[in-house]
């Protein structure tokens, strides 16, 4: 156990406060744990709260309903409820101990103390515990997660942890590019050895990783990340995509890169898309670019796409790279006319104005005119002919 100077201020978030004002029977013991502690060491602000409870579930669990106002969700059977409030969600369960029958099925789960509850999580930054009850808040960080956090390091805590579950192989890679982290070298080499239990995941538990990384704001790179391992042909025969579900665009271009990697490596059961129309799209767009030589053809294409769209283009197809930096370079230029310049050479406003100025624009992005004298001379030109 280590005492942190920082872990006081803990108390100074309002809904800190609260826990720890709820009267509890005696003998319970009550942690924080998990992703609340990683991002308040972090500095970042997160909603979720986890909290791990020692002591008679059921009891205690009752009593935070009571003094929290929320709506409550309550698995008896599983020792785990859930609270949520406007502002938050807490997450409670049984400190528990977990043991996996084979590679990659759920756990088995038993009651245990807090340590057999850190020793069950994915990675040292997420294996971190306060006690908030009995007083005073203790750090409990048997992995020395603050020392990898510190050092920016993804690293799990035994062995045999992907093996026990491969969804951690997905979680390592979404850790690593939230924060900016390195996966720890002896993790990644687990990473290659273990890599195939990936085929013992059913789709389910696969389409809940992807959705998960597809709310991650760096979620391309997480999928070149990876592309890289070679992931996609293990999961290459998976119906992985459902129809009918609720298809974000964010989550189409991931799967549709998916299916793109499925479609190189081999066997395919990804049929009946919903999204077959969008996927074809992107499809379409990749390989309209790869064809263009003409930069302002270049500008016109990549000028219809929303940012992360072309950002992801950019991140899975290195071969694009240097035709979307120029993009990004013709973007900024500067017009070299405006309307206005139009209305004082007497022209009355009209369709031909956005012609004209869009003309103009192709020949300055493809280097051809640079100046406003040249463009006024050109259009100059053009009403006279
Ligand atoms: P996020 O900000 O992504 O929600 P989190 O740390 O809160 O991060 P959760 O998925 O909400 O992550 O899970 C809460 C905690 O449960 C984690 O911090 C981790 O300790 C543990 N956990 C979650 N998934 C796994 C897993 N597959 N294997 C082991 N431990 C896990
Ligand atoms: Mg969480």
């Amino acid at each position: 156990m280590v005492s942190n100077p920082r872990l006081n201020r803990l108390l100074q978030r309002k809904e800190i406060k609260e826990l720890v004002d709820v009267p509890l029977p005696k003998g319970s013991r009550i942690y924080l744990v998990g992703g609340y502690i990683r991002d308040f060491l972090l500095r970042r602000k997160s909603h979720d709260i986890d909290l791990a409870i020692e002591g008679d579930f059921d009891q205690i669990f009752s009593r935070f309903k009571k003094r929290i106002s929320g709506k409550v969700v309550n698995y008896a059977t599983f020792q785990t409820g859930t609270i949520v409030t406007d502002r938050l969600r807490l997450d409670f369960a049984r400190t528990r101990k977990e043991s996996y029958p084979t590679p990659g099925a759920l756990p088995k789960v038993v009651p245990a103390d807090i340590y057999e509850d850190l020793r069950r999580r994915d990675f040292t930054i997420n294996a971190m515990a306060v006690r908030l009850k009995p007083p005073p808040l203790t750090f409990i960080d048997p992995y020395n997660g603050y020392q990898d956090l510190k050092r920016g390091w993804i690293r799990i805590l035994h062995e045999e942890s992907f093996r026990d579950d491969p969804t951690r192989i997905f979680r390592a890679y979404r850790y690593a590019r939230r924060f900016s982290f390195a996966i720890e070298p002896e993790t990644k080499s687990l990473i290659k050895r273990d890599l195939h239990f990936i085929t013992r995941l059913t789709p389910e538990r696969i389409i809940n990783e992807l959705d998960l990384i597809a709310e991650e704001k760096e979620w391309y790179r997480i999928i070149r990340d990876l592309k890289n391992i070679s992931i996609y042909r293990l999961i290459a025969d998976r119906p992985l995509i459902r129809r009918g579900r609720g298809v974000t665009e964010r989550k189409l271009f991931l799967h549709a890169h998916l299916k793109l990697n499925i479609l190189e490596n081999g066997p395919i059961t990804v049929s009946q898309l919903k999204s077959a129309k969008e996927i074809k799209r992107v499809e379409r767009i990749v390989a309209e670019l790869k064809r263009i030589k003409k930069r302002s053809a270049c500008y016109r294409t990549l000028s219809r796409l929303e940012p992360t769209t072309i950002e992801m283009i950019k991140e899975l197809y290195p071969e694009l790279k240097t035709k979307i930096r120029q993009f990004k370079r013709d973007v900024l230029l500067k017009p070299l006319i405006t309307g206005s310049d139009l209305l004082n050479l007497g022209l009355k406003p009209s369709p031909l104005f956005r012609r004209i100025l869009d003309r103009i624009r192709v020949l300055q992005v493809d280097r051809k005119i640079r100046s406003k004298k040249e463009a006024m001379q050109l259009i100059g030109q053009w009403i006279s002919s």
